[in-house]
């Protein structure tokens, strides 16, 4: 037994080095990625080991460039038309080999779609666990390990979860929890290209065509001004005062979960603890009361403007602004205004 602890502590000491996965689209790097550099460059520091990016796609040598800038030592590259647009069976080729020969000792993914298609996956096959949808990162003083922190039972609890066991640590990061670094790019790294080792008969999956059913007004985590609004809106016709106003200010649409249960707004326009977490410059609370798990969502944003009719609503003990008044007078007015400028 005690041989047997030797061995596995020897073999996990072959792990080094925090690395984040820098998920891009048509060649542009997504937030997340650059997001999780900064958080990446800390626990590397916290470590004493090497910060890396991993990036894939075709023809995306560039954002080297920008990995280096928000803090990456050095980046592992895999290039080649099969990586053109995310692809399930290609990218955990990809990333399980880059790990099974390189032995990360962190892996950081975003929580978007494509990171929460990869990360388990690549997890599973170099046997390790993963923690989905982490809201804190940290590292645990007793054990040295990374601490991941994220919601459980449905929201109700925040739990910590190391990873003692295994190697890397892996766990995906929610969009905009972490501030995207101030990026440098006097910095400079290490790019080591991996060659592709994916065959033409590992894909069994074949993207026919991209659909955009997401236009700019649902883009939350991307978005410097959100206009949100909640039960206060008082029925689904009047979102469009929410709507409009988030059009005026070239803004995203938001929604409490109230209005996304009422039927009001589809879901993906949720914003808090089940919906999205969102980061903007400005955030506009509509009738939205501030229930604490609306706030885990957006309690972040710079400015935090609350339009509410009940002066108590705990929305304004968070909010920058606070207008107490009905939304369906002060939306309208406020909509001209802005038109003016
Ligand atoms: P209400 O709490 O009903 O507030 C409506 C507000 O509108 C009130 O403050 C009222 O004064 C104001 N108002 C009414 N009429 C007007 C008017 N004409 N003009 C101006 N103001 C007016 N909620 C989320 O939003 N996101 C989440 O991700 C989320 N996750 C959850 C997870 C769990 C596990 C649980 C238990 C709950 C979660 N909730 C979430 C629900 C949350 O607790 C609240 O119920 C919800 O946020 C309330 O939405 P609301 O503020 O729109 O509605």
């Amino acid at each position: 037994r005690e041989e047997e602890e030797k061995t596995a502590a020897a073999d996990k000491d072959q792990y080094k080095g925090v690395w984040v996965f820098i998920e891009q689209v048509g060649g542009q790097a997504r937030g997340v990625g650059l997001e999780l550099l900064g958080e990446g460059r800390k626990l590397a520091d916290a470590l004493g080991q090497e910060l890396a990016g991993v990036i894939i796609g075709d023809k995306v040598e560039h954002l080297a460039k920008e990995a280096f800038a928000c803090g990456a030592d050095k980046v592992y590259l895999v290039e080649g038309p099969e990586y053109k647009h995310y692809n399930t069976d290609a990218y955990t080729i990809a990333f399980t080999d880059l790990i099974q020969t390189y032995k990360p000792s962190v892996v950081l993914l975003g929580a978007t779609n494509d990171g929460r298609d990869l990360g388990p996956r690549v997890a599973c096959r170099v046997g390790t666990g993963l923690t989905a949808d982490c809201t804190g990162l940290g590292i645990d003083e007793q054990t040295g390990l990374v601490a991941w922190t994220r919601p459980a039972f449905g929201g109700n609890i925040m739990a910590t979860i190391l990873c003692p066991d295994h190697r890397p640590q892996m766990g995906t990061v929610r969009p905009k929890v972490f501030k995207r670094p101030v990026p440098d790019y006097s910095r400079t790294g290490e790019i080591i290209r991996v060659p592709s080792k994916v065959k033409p008969e590992d894909i069994r999956t074949k993207l026919i065509d991209i659909i955009q059913v997401c236009t700019a007004s649902c883009n939350l985590e991307e978005a410097e001004i959100i206009v949100s609004g909640g039960r206060g809106m008082c029925a689904p016709e009047n979102f469009r005062l929410v709507e409009e106003l988030a059009e005026v200010l070239g803004g995203a649409v938001g929604a409490s979960r109230a209005a996304v249960d009422a039927g009001w707004k589809p879901a993906l326009h949720q914003v808090g603890q089940t919906g999205k977490t969102v980061g903007p410059k400005i955030y506009f609370a509509c009738g939205i009361s501030g229930a604490i798990q609306h706030l885990a969502g957006m309690s972040s944003s710079d400015v935090i403007i609350a339009i509410n009719k009940d002066p108590d609503a705990p929305i304004f003990k968070v909010a920058d602004f606070g207008i107490v008044g009905d939304v369906l007078e002060v939306l309208p007015i406020l909509t001209e205004e802005f038109r003016k400028i």
